[in-house]
């Protein structure tokens, strides 16, 4: 194993875990707007109630009129009665008084359950009001929750690069281009484990010398994996070499 290996993968470890946090701390200002989606919903339910209401108060002031303006003309019939002069007037006079009394009666039913929708639709107002509130209320919390976690994640991604210091630093400069190369290509990832005489990153077999040699001790070269190209490395218990007199940073565990 190349002596730089174990710090490499713990700069992979840190790596993968600021891009998690960026992406998560870049998810927020979305979760916040998705919250306040939900908010207009209420409100568009309350500014839907409210026109039906409206709507609803006009028709029954337009009922009013109709019941005051057939009552004002079956009215105006009885104080002609008196002046009629034929039979067949009178009569014909009977006939407009009793229609314009059915249409007040008529005007009255429609009034009644216009008061009565407009009871109902007032109702409704109010309830949809209620959820509005309610929602604000709910929409306030995880808003707030999502600005604590976001200031949390915030801590962690700064910690997390300063770590990231700790092991990018003490890597040999070539090695450092090649990892940031093979990262950039490889969605943020430039190491893979080999385990099994596989490459972990894409699956595809180690030649068995080279399987070999990484889990060397005495071994100090860089292998890539000759499909995905990936650095590999290997967790395995590393095979000492015969009288070995280096005892390198070996801080390989068993996975
Ligand atoms: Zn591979």
């Amino acid at each position: 194993m190349h002596p730089a290996i174990p710090t490499m993968i713990e700069l992979q470890r840190v790596d993968h875990q600021i891009s998690a946090l960026r992406a998560e701390i870049d998810s927020y200002p979305k979760r916040v707007l998705e919250a306040d989606t939900k908010l207009s919903g209420a409100r568009a339910e309350v500014a839907a109630a409210k026109e039906t209401h409206t709507k609803s108060l006009t028709d029954r002031k337009k009922l009013e009129m109709d019941v005051a303006q057939w009552k004002d003309r079956a009215k105006k019939y009885r104080d002609q009665s008196g002046a009629v002069k034929t039979n067949e007037a009178y009569k014909a006079l009977l006939h407009e008084i009793a229609n314009a009394e059915a249409e007040v009666a008529k005007a009255e039913d429609l009034q009644l359950s216009a008061m009565m929708a407009g009871e109902e639709s007032e109702r409704k107002v109010k309830a949809a009001e209620a959820r509005l509130k309610e929602a604000e209320k709910v929409i306030a919390v995880e808003r707030n929750q999502i600005h604590a976690l976001s200031d949390q994640k915030k801590k962690e991604l700064a910690a997390a690069v300063t770590e990231r210091e700790k092991y990018f630093t003490p890597v040999p400069e070539d090695l450092k281009e090649l990892y940031a190369r093979i990262a950039k290509r490889h969605n943020g990832t430039a190491l893979a484990e080999a385990r099994a005489g596989q490459c972990r990153g894409c699956g595809m077999r180690i030649l068995p010398h080279i399987y070999e040699d990484l889990r060397h001790e005495r071994n100090e070269d860089i292998y890539r994996c000759e499909t995905c190209g990936l650095i590999l490395y290997s967790l395995e218990p590393l095979v000492p070499s015969e009288p070995s007199t280096s005892t390198q940073n070996s801080t390989s565990t068993p996975s």
